[in-house]
């Protein structure tokens, strides 16, 4: 299984629209990070995780030709924005997209997104999807790939972490429940969420994704969701050896 990282940043992004800070003026690429994106191949199977704004660049650049599934972890803009561009995956698979998430984000998204299902004339072209709820701690499959979708909380909302295999991806949380920690066990990579030095009333900031990684004690952790607070070179100096900071385009094997 490869798991690629298209966005590791925060909803700003980074660099930040006017900001002059060291991490948004830096010219090092691991501090340039599109909103919070990865892809998974397994086999012949596809998965996106999220359609941040930059999704059609994202596809662009890492040459993205086919998608099986799009899941969603929740309906924050920074999450959904760039999903009408699964247009052009209807146009090169000539399907519907099926696209996961639970109910109450499938909802929001539905909203967001109404025109999909409005009457316009032919030839603008809408996104072609089959929304498919899940649940959490429900198995479900992509072709022959088994998924365990779980719950978090990021503030007072619930977003969901997917298990694939020994890989978990966990953005957007400031909250594990205890029942989640049982489907963390025997990880060899971890994904989690980590925004900046200060604490944050809806995101683990560092010191609490590092607490929460050593607890879950996946053989690697990578963190994502990082805002501007986080220089790259400078946070990789702090943190413990099996812990590292994710940049857009790295890619993990597992
Ligand atoms: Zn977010
Ligand atoms: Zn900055
Ligand atoms: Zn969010």
């Amino acid at each position: 299984m490869k798991i690629k990282f298209l966005g590791t940043g925060t909803s700003h992004g980074v660099p930040l629209i006017g900001c002059n800070c060291k991490t948004c003026k830096s010219k090092d690429l691991k501090n340039k990070r599109y909103r919070t994106s990865i892809f998974i191949n397994d086999n012949n199977t596809n998965i996106l995780i999220d359609t941040p704004p930059e999704f059609r660049l994202m596809a662009i650049e890492y040459e993205i030709k086919k998608i099986d599934a799009v899941f969603f972890t929740h309906a924050h803009m920074d999450h959904i924005a760039g999903f009408d561009d699964i247009r052009r995956f209807n146009e090169i698979q000539g399907k519907e997209i099926n696209t996961y998430s639970d109910k109450k984000n499938l909802k929001e998204i539905k909203k967001r997104f109404s025109y999909i299902y409005e009457k316009t004339q032919l030839g603008g072209g809408k996104p072609k999807v089959n929304f498919i709820e899940i649940k959490p701690y429900f198995q479900f499959k992509v072709n022959n790939l088994k998924i365990i979708p779980l719950t978090v909380f990021h503030g007072d909302i619930k977003v969901i972490g997917f298990r694939i295999k020994n890989f978990a991806y966990i953005t957007d949380v400031s909250k594990i429940p205890e029942k989640t920690y049982k489907y963390l066990e025997n990880l060899d990579v971890l994904v989690l969420d980590a925004l900046r030095i200060e604490k944050h009333p809806t995101h683990f900031n560092l010191a609490q994704a590092i607490s929460e990684a050593k607890k879950i004690n996946a053989k690697r952790t990578f963190f994502t969701h990082i805002s501007h607070s986080l220089e790259h070179g400078k946070t990789e100096k702090i943190l413990p050896q099996n812990i590292k900071l994710a940049y857009d385009g790295l890619e993990i094997k597992i």
